[in-house]
C-alpha cells in the first residue's frame, strides 16, 4: 500500500465533479486500499478521492475505531438516498487542517454505493457517521464544509486559513508515518 498525498484548500482538484466509476477494477481496490492507509495515518475519519488527487466517485470512512476496532467502509459511486433530521456538529477537514466550524447535517443518511466487489449495498447510518457520509459525499461533488458556514465564520476560516497554508506550498500535504503534519485530538473527527 501506498501512503497518498493529500490536497489541501486551493488545489483544484478539490472544487471538480468527480467521474462516475463504470467498473470496479484492481485499479480502484488499490485505490480504495491506498486512501484507507492514509486515512488513518492521518487520523481522518474520512477521505475522498478528489483529496488524493483522484478524479473516481470513490470516498472511505470508518468513524467506528474506539479500542483499536476497525470499521471501514468504501463507497464507489454513493448517492444519499434519504435524509432525516437535523443537527449542529463541529467539523474539520483534512484538506483544510487546523480549520474547524460548526455545520448542520441530517442526522440520519441512508446512502446506495457499490461496494469494493462491484455488489450494491446500503449504509443506513446515524450521528457522526451519517455526518461524515454527508461530508464526503459533497466532497465527491466539488463541495467542502466550509461552505455552510455563515459569511462571518467563513471570512474568520479563510483568514486563519491565509496563514496556514503557507505550509503547504505545494498544495499538497504529505502524511508522515508519526502522522507529524496532524495535530491530536480534534484532527480524530477530520474527514
Ligand atoms: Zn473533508
Amino acid at each position: 500500500m501506498t501512503l497518498l498525498g493529500i490536497h489541501v484548500l486551493g488545489s483544484p482538484i478539490l472544487r471538480q465533479e468527480t467521474e462516475i466509476v463504470t467498473a470496479v477494477t484492481d485499479d480502484v481496490r488499490q485505490l480504495i486500499d491506498d486512501m484507507f492507509e492514509t486515512m488513518y495515518m492521518a487520523r481522518g475519519i474520512g477521505l475522498a478521492a478528489p483529496q488524493v488527487g483522484r478524479r473516481e466517485r470513490v470516498t472511505v470512512v470508518d468513524v467506528d475505531r474506539e479500542g483499536g476496532r476497525h470499521h471501514p467502509i468504501a463507497l464507489i459511486n454513493p448517492t444519499i438516498v434519504l435524509r432525516e433530521g437535523s443537527a449542529r456538529g463541529e467539523e474539520g477537514c483534512l484538506s483544510i487542517p487546523e480549520i474547524y466550524g460548526d455545520v448542520e447535517r441530517a442526522t440520519r443518511v441512508v446512502v446506495q454505493a457499490t461496494d469494493r466487489e462491484g455488489q450494491p449495498f446500503e449504509v443506513d447510518g446515524t450521528d457522526l457517521l451519517a455526518r461524515c457520509l454527508q461530508h464526503e459525499v459533497d466532497h465527491l461533488h466539488g463541495k467542502l464544509f466550509i461552505d455552510y458556514l455563515g459569511i462571518f465564520k467563513r471570512r474568520a476560516a479563510l483568514a486563519k486559513w491565509e496563514e496556514e497554508k503557507v505550509k503547504y506550498p505545494t498544495q499538497v500535504r504529505l502524511v508522515t508515518a508519526e502522522g507529524g503534519t496532524v495535530s491530536a485530538g480534534r484532527a480524530e473527527r477530520d474527514g
